[in-house]
């Protein structure tokens, strides 16, 4: 049977999450955004609301709901701006739900959750200057002493690396692997910002997510205790896309808030402003914007809500998750374009929000798989060439979605 019901603590969840978006960041983000400045504040106030640890079980200090609400919860925090869902997806999305699945009972107490409760903040740093989407081709590495390994090298594009405590980091392990692009010398650690070694910061030139912060990290013969090993040597291939499966399905979701924030402008300023005698939304052509930006955010919502459930069943969902990113984040782009659009000047001005909207949208398009990376995955999947294989760590099913299967 279908069911297309939210439950009645869904529903509790997006308008407590709407609400205080409404109240505590809308009044504010144009300043922020204006200011390139981070407000630690709404962390704390994120983690009041049980966010920051969503759908981790309350065993590990989260709020134990399910995958679904993980996503409302994206959808929600992008309405109003996409630094939030940035949030959501790096310190969640890759770093929580991944240490949930592949960490060790001590990792998880040390680790997931005080990041749960909020008063540690985590992030994920896969991305380094000379390597993106060719993962194979990331220099950082980490070297075997003794009880410790040894981490050197710079990441660069990190969401919050300037904020977090806990890095999630991939570092070749096995240098000759390395040297033959072997993924599985690939490992990943757990990095603490106290460790010696460690400095970060900010990047200064970024043109859009304004409030957000974005950096880079270096680790200068970094020492990171064996216990900080995620998963087991040689994973790190796997571990870092078992966390862009969960990274992704929030910035899908987070896409899908954001079309409905372009939609909801366009009606507003089309219901408001006239030409040639009439309210521009009389007007057909911008009556098909509007329209699209309706077909693309409910299309963009049930592939989402798709890969949500099947997270909450327990089912493997790459191949699902990648869709409703490149979806939403496309479609998230010709919505904020469309929305500049139907402003005119107006919208060329950031006294409107639909500006902050358009440069916000790109980066989704780039960051955890670019819209090239995700069409050729959907590519190969129908073409025979790419087959997902279990792994040895799975995200756990959400149990009471387990227990009504
Ligand atoms: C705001 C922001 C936040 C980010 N946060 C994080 C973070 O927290 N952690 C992290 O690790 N990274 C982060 N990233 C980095 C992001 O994941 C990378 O930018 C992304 O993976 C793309 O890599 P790249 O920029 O090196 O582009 P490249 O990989 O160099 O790609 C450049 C262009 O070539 C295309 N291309 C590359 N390979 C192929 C191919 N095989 N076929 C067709 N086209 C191809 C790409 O699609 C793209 O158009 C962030 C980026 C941004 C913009």
């Amino acid at each position: 049977m279908i069911d297309f019901e939210l439950t009645d603590e869904h529903h509790l969840l997006e308008r407590t999450v709407r609400e205080w978006g409404a109240r505590e960041v809308a009044p504010r983000i144009q300043e922020l955004d204006r200011e390139h400045r981070f407000e630690r504040a709404f962390l704390t106030q994120m983690a009041e609301l049980g966010l920051l640890g969503i759908s981790v079980p309350t065993e590990y200090g989260g709020a134990g709901m399910d995958y679904v609400s993980l996503g409302l919860a994206s959808e929600e925090l992008e309405y109003v701006d996409t630094h939030l869902r940035v949030i959501m997806s790096v310190h969640v999305g890759l770093n929580g739900l991944t240490l949930l699945s592949w960490g060790t009972e001590d990792q998880k107490r040390r680790y997931l959750v005080p990041q749960s409760q909020g008063t540690k903040i985590a992030t994920f740093g896969l991305t380094e200057p000379a390597a993106g989407s060719d993962v194979r081709g990331i220099q950082t590495v980490a070297v075997k002493k003794g009880d410790r390994y040894v981490l050197s090298g710079e990441k660069m594009w990190i969401s919050l690396a300037d904020v977090a405590d806990h890095f999630l980091v991939i570092a070749w392990s096995d240098l000759e692997k390395k040297k033959k692009r072997d993924t599985s010398g690939l490992s990943a650690f757990i990095v603490e910002r106290a460790f010696r070694g460690f400095s970060s910061g900010t990047m200064k030139h970024k043109w859009g997510i304004l409030a957000g912060n974005t950096g880079f990290f270096k680790m200068d013969e970094v020492e990171v205790p064996q216990e900080n090993l995620v998963g087991r040597e040689g994973e790190g291939f796997k571990i870092a896309m078992f966390a862009l499966d969960q990274g992704r399905f929030t910035v899908a979701a987070g896409a899908t808030g954001l079309i409905r924030a372009c939609r909801d402008a366009s009606v507003k300023y089309a219901l408001e402003r006239k030409a040639f005698g009439v309210e521009i939304g009389q007007h057909q052509l911008v009556k098909e914007m509007i329209a699209q930006m309706e077909s693309d955010y409910e299309a963009a919502r049930l592939l989402w809500l798709r890969s949500g459930w099947l997270k909450n069943v327990g089912r493997r969902n790459t191949k699902e998750s990648g869709l409703a990113k490149w979806f939403a984040t496309v479609a998230s782009e010709r919505a904020a374009g469309d929305a500049v659009q139907i402003h005119g000047a107006n919208g060329y001005s950031d006294e409107y929000p639909v500006g902050r909207f358009y440069r916000n949208c790109k980066g989704a398009v780039i960051y955890e798989g670019t819209r090239e990376i995700h069409k050729l995955m959907q590519a190969d999947y129908l073409l025979g060439y790419r087959v997902d294989r279990p792994t040895r760590c799975e995200l756990p099913p959400h149990q009471k979605a387990a227990t009504t299967r």
